[in-house]
């Protein structure tokens, strides 16, 4: 709420109200500001706190709805899932059948990748696929 009405207590604030020396984030000493407070700083630290706290939470969520798609009339069209490891899921009560493919996407989805890149590549979060004239 701080960030979305622009109080968020950044250090460009504190050095605005002559509480601190400087404007420069302590971490990476690179201007400061709300934005890079949240998800811009890239000192190794700060990155990741926000990689494994957004990532997990996101995860978490994802698989809050692929376990509700799994209980649908096409949850057995499930083919692919990159929404934490089979421990996470299994934390969640998510227990996905053994063809549903694992944080790597299948081979034969984008044949001219080689695994790493099938394993390295952006992915989404899932794959489900859908029987032709299938309304959304
Ligand atoms: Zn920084």
């Amino acid at each position: 709420m701080k960030f979305r009405t622009g109080t968020l207590y950044i250090k460009k604030m504190a050095h605005l109200y002559g509480r601190a020396t400087s404007s420069s984030c302590l971490s990476c000493h690179q201007p400061d500001s709300q934005i890079h407070m949240l998800s811009g700083c890239q000192h190794a630290s700060i990155q990741n706190m926000v990689t494994e706290t957004f990532s997990e939470r996101h995860n978490i969520a994802s698989r809050l709805i692929i376990k509700t798609l799994s209980k649908g009339d096409f949850g057995g069209n499930i083919i692919f899932t990159d929404i934490g490891s089979e421990t996470r899921m299994a934390q969640q009560s998510l227990v996905l059948p053994a063809h549903v493919a694992s944080r790597t996407l299948p081979q034969w989805l984008l044949p001219n990748l080689s695994a790493d890149k099938l394993r390295s590549c952006s992915r989404p979060d899932a794959i489900c696929i859908l029987p032709v004239g299938t309304k959304k």
